[in-house]
């Protein structure tokens, strides 16, 4: 399991508080975790050497050592030096001035080349209107004709094809006067693609590339190769050359970061990436959702700043106040309630939550909330003197309590039994700091 950038910060960020200053020493050890969330993220390890020492130049240029919250601060850099490393934004498709437009799709086997051709031709389509036409150039196995065929009648999209014994170069060239017959303002080539790179498979493309010019010729990467996507894209860049990367099975586990190592390696801009295998899972790619992602933070910064601007410090410190002397009453239960509430839907807050996405059944947060509204309605049921003394409330006022808040003698049972173990976990931790006090006392 991936532990995100945010969870691992957190040990640090503890021990600083406990320090009240960060040393340089301190943003250094931040700097390791940043390092090892990046390598679990399967970054290419050059990749991650040049980027930590660019993080921590930042670092230590914009005064984290004196924020008040340095891990947050390092979090936020990071993002955004992630952010801008993959291309900062989007990036847009390359057409012909004059048409058709030929765009190329190459990788190796298994890579999603064929999927993502049908993919984006539905794309251009919709979003940009075109009439596409799909190539069928992978004359090595007739399974792969067949299966851009039976994508085409998916997407009633038309699909040239020859058959087996013409060769590719001969095919595309056919391609092109077609797409001129019929009108087709795009053409898309699906080539055939090796288990490994080698010089024939080179050879071939470049051969197409001869044909015409593409507009683009895509790399197409599977996501979940990681390390080995970087040696892929090196090598089909240095020798067919490449205009783009799409990032395929990214709605797998993988934590993507192979999309950083391919872009910082091969220069060249992801545009698209395959988030399922149906026709309609092509996203443009968003360089902040992916910086995310690799750091495994969800919308953590968002969650952050939600928090603070909620959160009302004075009140904070009361709260602690009270727990610390023990005086922690149901009024208080309701009002720390309250502050949660005030976040917002509990179900939205919990999908800020790194690694929330893959929680199955957040439809439970539903009911969370439902049931935190239940244990308000108990609290408001009570008389002032039970609940600064919940002690007092017998079975004759639990029933009345039950009835009172239109819920039953276990649930108003279940809280008070909660409301204790609460109080008793509170003493417990006033009883360890007050240890450890004394023990900073002696000499
Ligand atoms: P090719 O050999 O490069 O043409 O690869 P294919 O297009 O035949 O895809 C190989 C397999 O990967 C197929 O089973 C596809 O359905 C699957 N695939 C492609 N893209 C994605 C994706 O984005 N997500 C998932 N889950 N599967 C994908
Ligand atoms: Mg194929």
């Amino acid at each position: 399991a991936f532990e995100g950038l945010a969870e691992r910060l957190q040990g640090t960020m503890q021990r600083i508080k406990g320090k009240g200053k960060v040393t340089e020493a301190d943003v250094k050890e931040m700097m390791r975790e940043v390092r090892f969330a990046l390598i679990e993220a399967d970054v290419n390890l050059k990749v991650v050497k040049e980027f930590v020492k660019k993080v921590s130049e930042r670092a230590v240029g914009t005064d984290v050592m004196k924020s008040l919250t340095p891990g947050q601060q390092v979090i936020k850099i990071v993002k955004d030096e992630l952010t801008d490393l993959m291309g900062g934004e989007e990036s847009p498709l390359q057409f012909a001035k004059k048409p058709p437009t030929v765009i190329m799709m190459v990788g190796l086997q298994g890579a999603g080349k064929t999927t993502t051709s049908g993919k984006l031709a539905n794309v251009l389509r919709k979003k940009y209107n075109r009439k596409p036409l799909l190539v069928a150039a992978d004359i090595y196995r007739p399974a792969a004709i067949q299966q851009l065929e039976t994508i085409g009648k998916q997407l009633s999209l038309p699909v040239f094809s020859m058959g087996t014994d013409v060769s590719p170069v001969e095919i595309v060239r056919q391609a092109l006067e077609k797409s001129k017959e019929d009108l087709n303002d795009v053409i898309i080539i699906d080539t055939a693609g090796r288990l490994h790179v080698d010089e024939d498979l080179m050879q071939e493309l470049k051969d197409i590339r001869t044909i015409k010019e593409p507009d683009e010729v895509f790399l197409v990467v599977d996501s979940m190769t990681g390390q080995d996507a970087v040696n892929v894209a090196q090598q089909f860049n240095e020798t067919v050359g490449i205009t783009g990367v799409v990032l395929t099975k990214l709605d797998g586990d993988t934590r993507g970061g192979a999309a950083l190592s391919i872009r910082s390696v091969a220069e060249k801009p992801i545009k698209f990436v395959g988030m399922g295998e149906k026709m309609d899972a092509l996203e443009p790619f968003h360089p902040e959702r992916m910086a995310s992602r690799i750091l495994g933070m969800g919308d953590m910064m968002s969650l952050i700043e939600k928090a603070q601007a909620n959160v009302d410090e004075e009140k904070a410190k009361e709260m602690e106040e009270k727990f610390r002397t023990q005086t922690f009453t149901f009024d208080d239960f309701v009002e720390q309630l309250q502050q949660v509430k005030k976040m917002g839907p509990l179900e939205d807050i919990l999908k800020m939550l790194p690694g929330a996405g893959k929680i199955k059944g957040l439809e439970n947060a539903k009911v969370d909330e439902k049931q935190m509204g239940r244990v308000e309605a108990i609290i408001y049921s009570m008389t002032p003197a039970e609940k600064t003394n919940p002690e007092i409330i017998s079975s004759s006022r639990k029933k009345r309590i039950a009835t009172g808040s239109g819920t039953s003698i276990q649930e108003v049972n279940r809280l008070l039994k909660q409301f204790d173990e609460m109080k008793k976990m509170m003493k417990q931790m006033s009883g360890m700091t007050q240890k450890g006090k004394k023990k900073m006392k002696m000499p």
